[in-house]
């Protein structure tokens, strides 16, 4: 049997915000809900997302044998969270400013996962960070951390939607699971539909991939032609302007630090830049996922008249 306060300790201490703890069961009425969104073609190009739906849902069917899901949150809100000058045109969500979550997450998982196993000789975990079919948002909700808001996101009392998500799938009972949380706290707030630049929020929690800023610059190109809005890696537009972000604070973990300051940088230096200086200076971060060259070309839709200079 594990100890709820246990893991809860060893999150805190491996350096995340939140922590709860969900029995493994099935999410039928979320994965009703994803069925549906596929079934209008709201994925777009995004063609990974119509494989393994009963897996995404059903943490077991992910991981024979989990019994408990500890969902954890690391907060980043830093600078670029605040939002841009409409006048700036090259602008980065503000998660891709820092060391690659992945990296840093499942580190701090690892940590944790190797420490309940000296404690538990025997206990099979998994660690995962936004690489495998797993709800974790839904998988949020049901461990207490937040509810989904109107754009989408998982958004938590004290951080809002800027946090980080890690999850490890245990093989044993714990002692105490956290109260799933329950209705929404978005009220009567529409800000993050009414900001969305280019209507990809078509309903409260549905989201259009095939218009959304944050696909159309990071992943395969959508069919469609779409406004960037400035963006050149990811969109943050339906975040700054949630209430419960402008009221979060600002990240003060080490490992969360930004790397870079993307209001500082132009169009220009963006595309003056060479791929050693890429490596060097933006290795670490999310926008190798994308690429020097991809980036390039998006600054060069975002700014087709402006001369450049450095
Ligand atoms: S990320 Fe940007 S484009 Fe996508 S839904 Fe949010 S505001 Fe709209
Ligand atoms: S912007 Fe408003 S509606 Fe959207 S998630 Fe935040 S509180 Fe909810």
């Amino acid at each position: 049997m594990l100890h709820a306060s246990d893991i809860k300790k060893l999150a805190a201490d491996a350096g995340f915000d939140l922590c709860g703890l969900t029995p493994c069961r099935p999410l039928a009425q979320n994965e009703a809900w994803f069925r549906a969104w596929l079934a209008e073609g709201r994925h777009a190009s995004l063609g990974y997302l119509e494989r393994n739906t009963d897996k995404r849902f059903d943490p077991q069917r992910l991981v024979a044998g989990a019994r408990t899901a500890v969902v954890c949150a690391a907060a980043y809100k830093n600078p670029a969270s605040e939002g841009y000058p409409d006048s700036h045109r090259a602008k980065v969500a503000s998660y891709a400013c820092t060391t690659d979550y992945h990296t840093t997450i499942r580190e701090m998982l690892a940590g944790m996962l190797a420490a309940l196993q000296r404690e538990h000789p025997g206990l099979e975990g998994r660690a995962f960070v936004d690489t495998a079919p797993l709800a974790e948002k839904q998988l949020a909700v049901e461990a207490g951390l937040g509810w989904i808001g109107r754009q989408s996101l998982l958004v938590t009392p004290r951080f809002g939607t800027y946090v980080l998500l890690g999850e490890l799938l245990l093989g044993d009972e714990a002692d105490a699971y956290d109260v799933p949380f329950a209705g929404s706290r978005c009220g009567r707030c529409r800000n993050c539909i009414e900001s969305c630049p280019t209507g990809a929020i078509v309903a409260p929690r549905v989201i259009d991939a095939g218009r959304c800023i944050a696909c159309h610059t990071i992943e395969k190109e959508p069919a469609a032609e779409v406004d960037l809005d400035g963006w050149i890696f990811g969109c943050d537009r339906c975040q700054s302007c949630c209430p419960h972000n402008q009221k979060a604070p600002m990240q003060t973990n080490p490992a969360f630090a930004p790397a870079f300051d993307p209001l500082t940088m132009t169009p220009g230096q963006w595309l003056a830049m060479r791929q050693e200086e890429f490596r060097t200076r933006f290795g670490a971060t999310p926008l190798t996922r994308s690429g020097l060259e991809r980036l390039q070309e998006n600054i060069r839709r975002n700014n087709p008249e402006e001369p450049y200079s450095r």
